[in-house]
């Protein structure tokens, strides 16, 4: 069995479509079919790799080591699965793809056009994709939003795959309705739901038109707005879009993106799907997400989180998708054990400019310096951290914030107050940070795209260090059936795979004098030459601890990382 269900946008972009189609997948899954989630990406971009987090969000990396779309984490989190870059493409990789194939003769001499061999190299990657995952139903979203001139090649595959799949084939429309007037009261009986404003459709409705006029009409319209659709509202847009009104799912806000699923479900969203594409669902099993949702409802007591960061500032908005899975990940910490996380921003560059600011740091239980790139704010970073550790407040830094720590430790523990990362100056006499040999020639040739250490990279763990005591439990806590055992295992040497995205590693000339003075490297590669875990022993600090991969990336809603689920319970012990 393949099906295929296609997610697209209207109106406008940024209201949720990568959590909608995450929650499609989700409720699918929960009906017992092996699903797969693809994202496309319309930029002529090979990869996300060589994208500003504040143009795009963050760059997300899968196992295989593939620069992707935020959105993919996404699918991750909610499918709890790992993909690879088959599930990935850009109007760039697409035609790199074509282009390749031509030059290789594969196209037998032929003529090769945008139409039909485009469309075609995208259904093509999207069958392989489903047959590389086994996957009976897969859900494509097309990023962007349609009636864009980017999208319209994306949409024309769709419309082929159609044709010859008819009953295979779904497209989903996740649209947006403003919500007009609610400064002018109107009765509730007559405004859409909320009593003070009425929701519009129009928007909706043209976005439709556009669709149509691509030869597509789709199945479903999720209804993204501010407040829930009223029986008035749907009828319009069913009537005026050529659906019936069950196919009109109301996708207000919610307080948690994770309640998306629970909430589809409750108009039956899975079987009205499944009906659509002629099969008969398997089971219903929504139940660990339900547990997981009363967790965070119920959660009230909070612990409050600062990131130190730079991605922050896009004109007048902050970005929290420069983070999201460093947001996500402290989230399933923190539900993990039941409390109410609350994240705070804190730029890294007011730091550089006032001193005193440092001591805002001690309002929080725990800090976080994510990861980053080149010069800006990274005075600040470094002077946080150094707070951090002599204040001992929980400190948990991700590969720029591992490397960072090691050059505040350097510094100030050292003794070598010039070390510096070689990212920033080249120059310096004490390079504790530096670019390993096989990366100087990319950076030399200018060859940035997909060049870094990237993707699922093994590490082995040193007994007894917090690292190793907050895997080991973590696998204790995985393995059903060994739940009631209270012994952790004797896993003296535990080995780890971690996700990576950078080009600068610990300088192995400094390792020695670093662990000398108390530093511990406590996550080695397992040639013992890249450091990929630091962190000062528990009677120094009650938890310091840098990692030179992406926790972040691997973190599940139900299965919190480990090392952010022990940073999270030193937050909460801080008084
Ligand atoms: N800029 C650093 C490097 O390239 C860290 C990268 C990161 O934080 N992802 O090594």
């Amino acid at each position: 069995m393949r099906k295929y269900i296609f997610v697209a946008g209207g109106v406008m972009s940024g209201v949720g479509k990568g959590v909608a189609t995450a929650s499609i997948g989700k409720i699918i899954q929960s009906r017992g079919f092996r699903v797969t989630a693809m994202k496309i990406d319309p930029y002529v971009n090979v990869d996300a790799g060589t994208m500003n987090p504040t143009e795009h969000g963050e760059v997300f990396v899968l196992d295989d080591g593939t620069e992707c779309d935020q959105d993919m984490g996404n699918y991750e989190r909610f499918l709890n699965c790992d993909l690879s870059g088959a599930n990935y493409m850009t109007t760039g990789s697409v035609y790199q793809a074509v282009i390749n194939r031509e030059r290789s003769m594969g196209y037998g001499g032929k003529c090769v056009e945008v139409v039909p061999h485009i469309p075609l190299e995208v259904i093509g990657k999207i069958e392989r994709a489903a047959a590389k995952h086994r996957a009976e139903i897969t859900i494509i979203e097309i990023g962007g939003t349609v009636g864009e001139y980017q999208n319209i090649l994306f949409l024309e595959a769709v419309r082929m795959l159609k044709v010859k799949q008819p009953h295979d084939v779904l497209l989903v429309l996740v649209s947006y309705l403003p919500l007009q007037g609610s400064e002018t009261p109107k009765s509730s009986a007559e405004s859409g739901t909320t009593g003070q404003g009425e929701l519009k459709t129009k928007p909706t409705q043209y976005a439709v038109r556009t669709l149509n006029s691509a030869g597509l009409q789709p199945d479903f319209i999720l209804a993204r707005a501010p407040a829930a659709l009223d029986a008035r509202r749907k009828e319009k847009i069913a009537f005026n879009c050529n659906l019936r009104e069950e196919d009109i799912i109301s996708a207000p806000n919610v307080e948690s993106i994770y309640e998306i699923p629970v909430n589809f479900e409750k108009g039956s969203l899975s079987s009205l799907i499944l009906g659509k594409l002629r099969v008969k669902p398997r089971r219903r099993n929504l139940r660990d997400w339900q547990t997981l949702i009363r967790f965070i409802r119920s959660a009230r007591t909070p612990v409050k989180i600062g990131i130190v960061g730079k991605y922050f500032g896009s004109g007048e908005f902050i970005l929290a998708d420069s983070y999201i899975s460093v947001i996500e990940a402290i989230k399933h910490a923190a539900h993990f054990w039941k409390r109410k996380p609350v994240i705070e921003w804190i730029n890294s560059e007011s730091f550089e400019k006032d001193n005193d600011k440092l001591k805002e740091l001690s309002g929080y239980h725990g800090v976080i310096v994510p990861g980053g790139f080149g010069e800006r704010g990274v005075e600040g970073k470094v002077s946080a951290i150094r707070y951090l550790r002599e204040k001992k407040i929980p400190f948990l830094g991700l590969c720029y914030g591992m490397q960072l720590a090691v050059v505040e430790y350097a510094r100030s523990v050292l003794k070598l107050d010039k070390a510096q990362t070689t990212e920033i100056n080249q120059k310096t006499p004490h390079p504790v940070i530096d670019v390993m040999p096989e990366q100087k020639k990319n950076l030399a040739e200018k060859n940035y795209g997909a060049t870094m250490r990237l993707g699922a990279y093994p590490a082995h763990l040193k007994a007894k260090s917090i690292a190793h005591m907050a895997y080991n439990k973590g696998q204790i806590a995985n393995r059903k059936g060994q739940k009631r055992s209270r012994k952790p295992f004797a896993i003296r040497d535990l080995r780890i795979s971690e996700r990576h995205r950078h080009r600068y590693e610990v300088n192995p000339q400094y390792i020695a004098r670093l662990e000398k003075k108390g530093l511990v490297f406590s996550g080695v590669s397992p040639d013992r030459r890249l450091m990929e875990i630091m962190e000062l022993p528990r009677e120094k600090h009650p938890f310091f601890v840098g990692t030179q991969f992406h926790p972040e990336l691997k973190s599940r809603p139900l299965n919190p990382h480990p090392l952010f689920r022990e940073f999270i319970k030193a937050a909460i012990a801080r008084k």
